[in-house]
């Protein structure tokens, strides 16, 4: 049986009722939540997901390194499969929606299908990839990286916590070496396309008064560490012509990454974002001049072409600090995605999607890196927005309207039904 597509609706009582279960996992602090990934907590939401998706009669299977796929047949059981999903593991101290709403709003609707005996051609499956968030590694997107075949052993290297625990060392205990790294990937030929509702993350929406955006590409992040080392001095006995400080060194990158960023904003349309979001300073006391300063840069664009040419001139900068004040500099790359243009058929379907039921949607490109960013390179990928409470993510204080997350699921249903039953 199929049916139209308005015929089929969600349980927004259940969808809410689990939104919330799964934000008291991890919860701390003013209400802010807390699940690093391959933490207790982390492991705690997967496990009951996985609970949930059983409960619901799906076919569970999970990958080596945690990613879930809970799985509703079609009535091809052959057919590539229609992957929706997003994240659970969250920033530190981070707030109830970034990637859960997507994984719970895709798992209602496959719950509401399977409920409402709505069988579509292809199988759908649920997912929730591990380690989207950078925050615990400075490695984003983890899980989706590895369906898509885009984990590189280089690129791993870097990667560790501030107790210095390595990321390729956590790999390697769940049985992921560099030598099978390409055996993660997922067969591109046995997905037919992936879906992902999440908050927008941005002020966006709010500020024009509309329930749901359609996403056209991803901006993408070039990020790197730099390490300025000068020397570390008395600071009552060292005269200032003599000082090699570090952090001032540090401060005027960081002065000149702002600069920079905002004079190619406005040439590029406001589309390049340079951040420093981390520095430690050594020996970092009052009567010392820093002998060293450790920053992070994250500079990200929607177009290729106009972050290269800002991380070239920060990186240019950076060697001229160097060269004028005397300080060694190492600059350690940590990440380099290219920006990702999403499926234009699948953006097309989301706003038809949206026209069917007479929802206002604005068309736009997301700020932020998303799963769907790895998953567009190995099948067409669309994205859903619904707004963010002024705009804040990240923070105990995001917040979406529980009637724009009802809304954005059934949305998301819909184009379900659509995706799976038709020929994109
Ligand atoms: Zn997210």
């Amino acid at each position: 049986m199929v049916l139209p597509t308005t015929a089929v609706t969600i349980n927004k009582r259940r969808l809410l009722r689990d939104l919330n279960a799964v934000s008291r996992i991890g919860i701390g602090d003013h209400g802010s939540v807390t699940r690093l990934v391959f933490s207790i907590k982390e492991l705690r939401g997967r496990q009951f997901l996985i609970h949930l998706m059983r409960q619901a009669g799906l076919q569970v299977h999970i990958d080596r390194i945690g990613n879930i796929f809970g799985r509703l047949d079609g009535s091809n059981p052959k057919a590539p499969a229609v992957l929706v999903g997003s994240h659970l593991d969250t920033v530190l101290h981070g707030g109830k929606f970034d990637g859960t709403m997507g994984v719970i709003g895709a798992l209602e609707a496959v719950r509401a299908l399977k409920e409402q005996k709505v069988m579509l051609r292809s199988p759908v499956e649920v997912v929730c990839f591990v380690g989207e968030e950078s925050s615990r590694f400075g490695y984003s997107t983890l899980g989706s990286s590895l369906v898509a075949g885009e984990v590189h052993g280089a690129d791993l290297s870097n990667a560790a916590d501030a107790q210095g625990t390595r990321l390729e060392d956590i790999l390697s205990s769940l049985g992921i070496y560099r030598s099978n790294l390409r055996s993660m990937r997922r067969d591109p030929a046995s997905v037919k396309a992936y879906l992902e509702l999440h908050i927008e993350q941005g002020p966006i929406l709010e500020a024009k008064k509309k329930p749901i955006g359609v996403v056209t590409s991803i901006a993408a992040p070039t990020r790197f560490r730099v390490v300025f080392t000068g020397q570390a001095d008395h600071s009552g006995t060292t005269p200032m012509e003599m000082r090699k400080d570090a952090l001032v060194a540090a401060s005027e990158l960081v002065v000149a990454v702002e600069k920079i960023s905002r004079r190619y904003s406005r040439m590029e349309k406001g589309r390049v974002v340079g951040t420093v979001g981390a520095m430690k300073i050594e020996p970092g006391v009052i009567n010392a001049i820093p002998g060293k300063a450790e920053l992070s840069v994250d500079i990200r664009s929607i177009t290729a072409s106009a972050k290269n040419r800002v991380v070239r001139l920060v990186q240019a900068k950076i060697r001229e600090i160097a060269r004028r004040r005397h300080v060694r500099i190492e600059i350690l790359p940590i990440r380099e995605e290219n920006p990702v243009p999403l499926d234009k058929r699948l953006v097309h379907l989301l706003k038809e999607c949206c026209e069917a039921k007479g929802i206002a949607y604005e068309v736009m490109p997301s700020g932020a890196g998303h799963d769907a960013m790895q998953m567009a390179k190995i099948t067409p990928s669309g994205m859903l927005f619904i707004p963010s409470r002024r705009g804040i993510s990240h923070s105990p204080l995001e917040w979406s309207d529980p009637e724009d997350i009802c809304l954005g699921t059934q949305l998301l249903l819909d184009s379900i039904v659509r995706v799976a039953n038709e020929k994109i």
